[in-house]
């Protein structure tokens, strides 16, 4: 469309992993219904689809990522503005509006989104709406929200278009009415209000919508009563082979996980809890006494007697149709219907498991799972510090149990097809791109979508309309509506619940599978950091996981492992190692498990583009590297690829390495122990440093990483200062990474007599200069 149209505005995003660019796809569908155009294309196309210099009106919606990276596919718009030599008033013209996206457990929140709004400015363009900050360690929705909805009073008063409140056209005096705005009554376009009782009106004059049968809860308890699931509580020891490739695992039409004794335990937990929400007199009478409790299932005033504003119902446009009489070798579908992932360097690969076993004891907390991958041929080429992702299934027994639970059960491997329904009101309804038009329900769930992630209140809002009870009606608009931020914040991102969860909660509710493939998001695949060199490991690569185990509770019904470490170590269990393994491997011949050799297994992977947590190529440079748990992963790559290279120039003098290693038990968890200690012992380890969290120590020993560096401050200094040490922090990000950052600020505060504020000024700069590098996770 050409940019001289009156309601046309560009809008543009940059994703990592698709949520921006889903944000922009509402933007660009709703614009229509406010009677705006948008031209929406991705950041990457710029000089090819679009051009900022020639626009007036521009809405940007980004991510950011790694250290504060931009997305890969934002990296060249970024670069373009960067340039030192475009004049102050270049963007002069332009008008803009930004949202970027971010997780506030990273150093540099929404750091990509904040260094372009920066340059927009210093390139003369204006806002003509408030930058939004979304944070998704408390939910993306908390800000994007309201952002949204003041969106397009802001879009249609900057064009002057009528149904603006205002006139417009000045950036300026429409920043300072959209704020007036954002208190008033702009937050109710596109949702509905209902009342504290039956009646429902809509604010937003063109999609007049109501709902019906909306009643107030005070303290009402859902305790579930007629779940209608009925799968056999069938013991998880019976599935057969662990699934390898995501495609192949629908081939089996079994379980994905080989739980052995202890998990398989709590894999039964799953089905009991949720299928029998009554079974527990005991549990059902406590949470009766319980009444005055808020929870995902009860709420209580001012929230169960507010008026609600929920979103409006997003219109259905998927229809399922099956064909009992075809059948389909789901093994011959495309891998997430061939759809790109972002962040992928490669072409996905599928890797040989050439080694997998369990570095911690027992006893240990966390369990620590090592895994080694031939990867000759693969294409892939790594160097120590990058990562690689592996593309995982949903766990089978919990597909299961979710179809089972949508009534959908026995159409399970029928043969089936997406239509996008005719008379659709969603504008330009497709079928999701990573899921194949044609297919099963079992590859859909477990291949494609994510079951885990917590439902967003779109699909919340969209559950209401299949909810037959009252109560769990109102309680289900009141967690998709804007009143219950807070609760939705509280009792379904924080503790994760997944859409099963939310089913069993609420059991009178019985979605269409077909709604649940409108709104589940795409499975994304998991990185993991390698803990190898290809200097000393030739065509394979390795890495290192915990696995994540989330306990029934708060909501969750059933016991769940992580998606892929929970599917990974169903591997580990099953792969022949030694004889220990091959024990157990005895017993669950007896119990008709098929045994496969380690050399059987091969996993989906791929190397990840944008990837700078390396060593300096000049090897005199002293490097400090921060690494406890699994974070000792990419330093173990490090330490190995020194030695070779230190093998190799006798005559160089390398700079000094330090490392920093923590965990809880020396006994239980002290990873890579022996590789370690070797690397001290040929001195390509200069200074190991390691701490021991919870074993019986004098009080005054070193219990996290970030005592020991206190402890060696004025070295650490001197290293940085006067020797120019590059500093590697990897792990945790939630508290490692902040407890190692204040760490380093309370050290050069201390060691050069300088204040905190200026100390964390310095350490911000190091970061800048790429001197304080991070490759953390949540
Ligand atoms: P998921 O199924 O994704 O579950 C994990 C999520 O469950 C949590 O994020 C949380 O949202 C939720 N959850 C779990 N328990 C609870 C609870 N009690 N309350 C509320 N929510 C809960 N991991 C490693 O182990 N080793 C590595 O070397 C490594 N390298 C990485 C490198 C990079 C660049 C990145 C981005 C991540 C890395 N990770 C690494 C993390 C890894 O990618 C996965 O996120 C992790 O293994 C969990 O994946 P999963 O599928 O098993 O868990």
């Amino acid at each position: 469309m050409p940019t001289s149209v009156a309601n046309r505005f560009l809008l543009l995003y940059g994703s990592q992993t698709g949520q921006a660019k889903a944000i922009a796809e509402e933007i660009a569908e709703k614009a229509g219904d406010q009677n705006l155009h948008a031209d929406i294309h991705c950041l990457s196309l710029t000089e090819k689809k679009f051009f900022i210099e020639r626009e007036k009106c521009v809405v940007i919606i980004t991510s950011t990522t790694g250290d504060g990276e931009p997305p890969d596919t934002a990296l060249k718009f970024v670069r373009r503005l960067r340039k030192k030599t475009l004049p102050d008033d270049y963007l002069s013209h332009l008008n803009y509006a930004l949202l970027g996206l971010g997780d506030s457990n990273y150093t540099n929140f929404c750091n990509c989104g904040k260094s372009l709004d920066k340059r927009l400015q210093d390139l003369g363009a204006k806002r003509f709406y408030d930058s939004g900050w979304a944070d998704d360690a408390v939910g993306l929705e908390v800000a994007v929200e309201p952002w949204l909805d003041g969106l397009w009073s802001a879009l249609k008063r900057f064009l002057k278009l009528p149904g603006a409140e205002h006139g417009g056209g000045d950036a300026d005096a429409i920043m300072t009415e959209n704020k007036e705005m954002i208190n008033g009554d702009s937050r109710l376009n596109g949702s509905t209000v209902i009342e504290n009782g039956n009646k429902s009106r809509s604010a937003d004059t063109q999609s007049v919508h109501s709902i019906s049968n909306t009643i107030p809860v005070l303290t009402k308890d859902l305790t579930n009563g007629n779940n209608q699931n009925n799968l056999n509580n069938s013991n998880s020891a019976e599935s057969s082979v662990p699934v390898c490739d995501i495609n192949q695992s629908d081939c089996n039409n079994s379980s994905s996980h080989l739980e052995q004794t202890s998990s398989s335990e709590k894999h039964t937990d799953l089905l009991v809890k949720t299928l029998n929400g009554t079974k527990d007199n005991k549990s059902n009478e406590s949470s009766m006494e319980e009444k005055t409790e808020a929870s995902v299932k009860v709420s209580l005033p001012p929230l169960s007697e507010s008026t609600l504003t929920v979103p409006l119902l997003p219109p259905p446009f998927l229809k399922i149709e099956y064909n009992q009489e075809q059948s389909i070798d789901v093994c011959d579908l495309p891998r997430q219907n061939d759809y790109d992932f972002p962040s992928a360097a490669t072409p996905v690969t599928m890797a040989t498991v050439s080694d997998i076993k369990t570095l911690t004891s027992d006893t240990a907390v966390k369990k620590a799972i090592f895994v080694e991958l031939d990867i000759t041929g693969s294409g892939i080429n790594y160097q120590p510090g990058d990562a690689i992702s592996i593309i995982c299934p949903n766990d089978t027994n919990e597909v299961e149990t979710l179809l089972d639970r949508l009534g959908v059960l026995e159409q399970i491997d029928s043969c089936l097809k997406i239509l996008v329904i005719e008379i659709t009101k969603k504008r330009n309804a497709s079928i999701p791109k990573f899921v194949s038009e044609v297919s099963t329900l079992r590859h859909i769930f477990t291949t494609c979508v994510d079951i885990r992630e917590p439902p967003k209140k779109a699909l919340l809002r969209v559950l209401v309309e299949y909810t037959s009870d009252d109560a769990e009606k109102r309680r289900l608009q009141e967690l998709c509506s804007k009143q219950g931020n807070e609760d939705y914040a509280r009792f379904i991102r924080e503790p994760s619940l997944s859409i099963l969860d939310i089913l069993n909660n609420f059991s009178s509710c019985l979605p269409p599978v077909d709604r649940l493939i409108e709104h589940l998001p795409r499975l994304q695949p998991r990185p993991y950091s390698v803990c190898c060199s290809p200097l000393t490991s030739p065509g394979k690569i390795s890495f290192v996981f915990n696995v994540v185990e989330t306990t029934a509770e708060c909501g969750r019904t059933y016991f769940r492992k992580g998606v892929c470490t929970g599917w990974l170590e169903g591997m580990s269990h099953s792969a022949k190692r030694d004889k220990q393994v091959q024990d157990t491997t005895e017993k669950e011949i007896v119990q008709g498990i098929k045994q496969l050799e380690v050399s059987d297994i091969k996993i989906p992977i791929f190397g990840r583009t944008n990837q700078s947590f390396h060593l300096p190529d000049d090897v005199t440079v002293p490097v400090i590297l921060i690494g406890p748990g699994t974070g000792v992963a990419p330093f173990i790559g490090y330490l190995d690829h020194r030695g070779s290279q230190q093998e190799a120039q006798a005559e160089t003098q390398f700079g000094e390495t330090w490392l920093f290693y923590g965990c809880r038990h020396k006994d239980r968890d002290y990873i890579f122990r022996e590789k370690i200690e070797h690397h001290v012992s040929t001195a390509t380890l200069s200074n190991l440093l390691v701490s021991f969290s919870r074993d019986e120590q004098s009080a005054d020993a070193p219990r996290y990483v970030q005592d020991n560096l206190r402890s060696h401050g004025a070295e650490i200094v001197s290293l940085i200062e006067e020797k120019g040490a590059i500093v590697y922090v990897c792990g945790d990000a939630k508290n490692m990474a902040k407890d190692v950052n204040q760490a380093f600020i309370d050290i050069f505060s201390q060691c050069k007599g300088i204040s905190s504020d200026e100390a964390r000024k310095l350490v911000m700069k190091l970061r800048l200069h790429r001197q304080y590098k991070e490759d953390v996770w949540t």
